[in-house]
């Protein structure tokens, strides 16, 4: 059943009460962290037929384990209750229910990006929905379906913040992004000459930008428009991207069954129409343009 307009009050307003609280460093005039977003329901597939070793044992599990984030607004977001919700969310819904899973047999698990190739290769994850940017150095870790959207890094500042207008006008600046992205990797280059800081998780940067302990963060644009959308009065994203973030869905490298069926899986859905309904009722709603991925996937 798709979520009632009841239930998604009751969450907006629990997701209000824990920003009110404090929970993401919230104030007056703050939108709830990735409140009233769309959930979908996918059909299930019964036993299909497919040939993977980390599929055998999460049916024997009766239980699939799905790495994703759990602070980032239209994305992937776990409210007060526990309940996670985003694009990102969706897209590991609409592929568990090919694999014959259903939202109940799953277990969202919250993986920060410098873990993710640890994670998936060490098993303590069937496959990895979030912001997941596919390129060689972590294929040589990880297996990739996809990609399933396409994002660019881009700069988050303060709203009253004019004088960072794109990457070339960062020289000296503080710039927050976190272990283990690639945006990160980027403004470490000596081109930009950003005074770069880490930290774990972004929303850890975003508090740093709100104190006024950096200028920016960066990431990629489609995560930084959900903190803006968050907090408009106070944040806005300068919206010139500088890099392409293909997002895949990660998994074991040996597993070639289980990423010809999450190839399978995303293809399907993004041909049915499901994919656009997730993009419009999450990602869409902070101001990331709604670009059709182009199918068929590339195999490998
Ligand atoms: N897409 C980038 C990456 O995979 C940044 C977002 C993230 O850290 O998840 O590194």
């Amino acid at each position: 059943m798709r979520k009632t307009a009841a239930a998604g009050a009751v969450v907006l307003a629990l997701a209000a009460t824990a920003t009110a609280c404090g929970g993401e460093s919230g104030a007056a005039g703050d939108k709830p962290a990735g409140g009233d977003v769309f959930s979908g329901d996918y059909k299930v597939a019964s036993a299909p037929k497919i040939d993977s070793p980390v599929l055998k044992k999460a049916q024997q599990a009766k239980k699939l384990v799905i790495g994703v984030k759990a602070d980032q607004p239209f994305l992937g977001f776990k409210d007060t209750t526990g309940k996670y919700s985003g694009f990102d969310i969706e897209i590991a819904k609409m592929v568990a229910a090919d694999l014959g899973f259903s939202e109940k047999q799953i277990q969202f698990k919250t993986i920060d990006s410098n873990v993710r190739e640890t994670t998936i290769s060490n098993g303590q994850v069937d496959y990895y929905v979030g912001t997941y940017t596919i390129n060689d150095e972590r294929k040589k870790q990880v297996g990739f379906a996809g990609p399933y959207y396409t994002a660019g890094a881009d700069l988050l500042v303060r709203k009253d913040d004019k004088s960072i207008t794109g990457a070339d006008s960062v020289r000296g600046k503080k710039v927050c992004s976190i272990v283990g992205s690639t945006p990160l990797q980027e403004i470490k280059k000596k081109k930009y000459g950003a005074v770069t800081s880490q930290q774990s998780k972004y929303s850890d940067c975003v508090k740093n930008l709100l104190d006024g302990q950096v200028q920016a963060v960066t990431t990629d644009d489609a995560i930084l428009k959900g903190y803006a959308a968050q907090r408009p009065q106070k944040l806005r994203v300068v919206g010139k991207p500088f890099t392409k973030e293909p997002y895949g869905v990660g998994m074991d490298k040996t597993d070639k069954a289980l990423r010809n069926a999450i190839t399978d899986a995303l293809e399907a859905h993004i041909k049915n129409g499901d994919y656009k309904k997730a993009y419009d009722g999450t990602l869409g709603k902070s101001g990331s343009k709604f670009v059709a991925p182009e199918t068929p996937l590339p195999r490998y």
